[in-house]
C-alpha cells in the first residue's frame, strides 16, 4: 500500500478502477437484458476509514476525538457521544467522507449507501461487552454450589455446553469461561459473601439478575429478528428489531450507569455503543428496511479465520504466500476427492 499525505494512493486507485467498470456496466446491459448497481458498502471500519477517507471515526480518541468527532452520521465528538439523539444529523453525513474520492463519480452513489458493519458494533462490541458482564453477575448471583469464581464459571461453562447439546450446537462453540478469558482482574472483583444454601436460594430469586436477563432476551429477539428476514425487512420485522433494539440498549445504558455508582467494572460504555444506535438502529428509524445482518462482515471475516488456521504452524514468512497456495491446492484435491467417493 502506498501513502501520501495520510491518502491511501493504492486504495484509491482501486476505487478508481471499480468506478469506472460499474459506471460502464450500469450504462451498457451486460448481456440477457441486466444491468448491475451499486446499492451498499460494507466492510470492517478500519477498512472503511482509509477507503473513504473518512474525517471522522470511532477509533479517534483524545483531542483529535473532540476536535473532528467520531460518527460517520451526527457530530457527536469524544464528550458528547452519550449524548444519544434519536434523529441523525442529515447535514453530517457527507461532509464525513474525502471530498474527492473516485465513489463520487459512481453513477447513484450517495454516503447514505455506506453501512456500519453489525458484526463489529453489536457481536464483538456491545454484545460481547453485554455477555461477559452477564457471566459475571450470573456467578455472583445465580445458584451454585461452587465457593469461588473459577468454580461457578466453570460450572456455567458446563450448563452452556450441555444446552448446546441439547439444542444441536457444537458444544465445543464455548471453548472456555474463565476470569482470564473474561479479562477479569480476580483481585479487584470481591467473591460474594456467602455462599450458604439460604444464600443461594435468595439470590436466585433476588432482583439482581432480572434486569440484566431482560437485556440479553432483549438483544437475542433483535438478533433472531433479523435473521429470520430476508435482504428487505418487512414493516412488521422492521418495527419488531427497533423495538428490541431500543429495549436492550435502554437496559445496557441503566446497568452501565448502576455499575458505575456502585463502582463495579461492568457494562463497558464504549463509542461503539453510539454506533449502534446512531448507525444501525435510528436508520430502521428513519425508514430504512435494508436488512443490516445482510451487510456485516460475518462471512469475510470466517474467510479469513479460515485463511489463518490454514497458515497455522511453521510458515516461514518469505515463503508465506507460496505455501497458502500450495496448502489451499491440497484442501480443494482433498475436497474434491472426498465428493468424487461420496458420488460413486
Ligand atoms: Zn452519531
Amino acid at each position: 500500500m502506498a501513502f501520501k499525505d495520510k491518502t491511501n494512493v493504492t486504495m484509491m486507485a482501486l476505487q478508481q478502477a471499480f468506478v469506472r467498470m460499474m459506471n460502464s456496466v450500469a450504462e451498457t446491459p451486460c448481456g440477457g437484458g441486466y444491468t448491475l448497481f451499486y446499492i451498499a458498502g460494507k466492510g470492517d471500519w478500519k477498512h472503511k476509514k482509509d477507503w473513504l477517507c473518512e474525517k471522522r471515526y470511532w477509533s479517534q480518541t483524545g483531542v483529535q476525538a473532540n476536535r473532528a468527532g467520531i460518527c460517520r452520521r451526527c457530530y457527536a465528538n469524544g464528550q458528547t457521544w452519550m449524548q444519544l439523539e434519536d434523529a441523525t444529523d442529515e447535514s453530517a453525513i457527507a461532509p464525513a467522507f474525502g471530498e474527492d474520492i473516485p465513489l463520487w463519480g459512481l453513477a447513484g452513489w450517495n454516503p447514505n449507501m455506506e453501512w456500519c458493519d453489525i458484526l463489529h458494533a453489536v457481536w464483538l462490541g456491545v454484545g460481547r461487552d453485554l455477555c461477559g458482564s452477564l457471566l459475571m453477575q450470573v456467578a455472583t448471583h445465580g445458584d451454585f454450589a461452587e465457593t469461588s469464581y473459577d468454580g461457578r464459571l466453570r460450572a456455567l461453562h458446563a450448563k452452556c455446553q450441555a444446552w448446546c447439546s441439547r439444542n444441536s450446537i457444537r458444544p465445543s462453540t464455548i471453548e472456555e469461561v474463565s476470569l482470564q478469558k473474561l479479562g477479569v482482574d480476580a483481585l479487584a472483583y470481591d467473591f460474594p459473601l456467602g455462599p450458604s444454601k439460604a444464600y443461594a436460594i435468595r439470590e436466585t430469586t433476588s432482583a439482581e439478575l432480572h434486569a440484566p436477563g431482560v437485556c440479553a432476551w432483549a438483544l437475542a429477539k433483535y438478533g433472531a429478528t433479523l435473521d429470520s428476514s430476508g435482504l428487505w425487512l418487512e414493516e412488521e420485522a422492521a418495527v419488531a428489531a427497533l423495538t428490541f433494539g431500543d429495549l436492550f440498549m435502554a437496559c445496557y445504558l441503566e446497568q452501565s450507569s448502576k455499575a458505575i455508582a456502585e463502582k463495579k467494572p461492568l457494562y463497558r460504555m464504549r463509542p461503539k455503543f453510539h454506533s449502534v444506535k446512531c448507525e444501525l438502529l435510528n436508520r430502521l428509524r428513519q425508514g430504512s428496511r435494508l436488512n443490516h445482518s445482510h451487510v456485516g462482515c460475518f462471512n469475510e471475516e470466517d474467510y479469513v479465520g479460515q485463511v489463518t488456521r490454514m497458515l497455522k504452524g511453521a510458515v516461514h514468512p518469505l515463503t508465506l504466500g507460496k505455501r497458502a497456495l500450495e496448502r489451499m491446492l491440497l484442501g480443494i484435491n482433498v475436497h474434491l476427492a472426498n465428493a468424487q467417493q461420496e458420488q460413486s
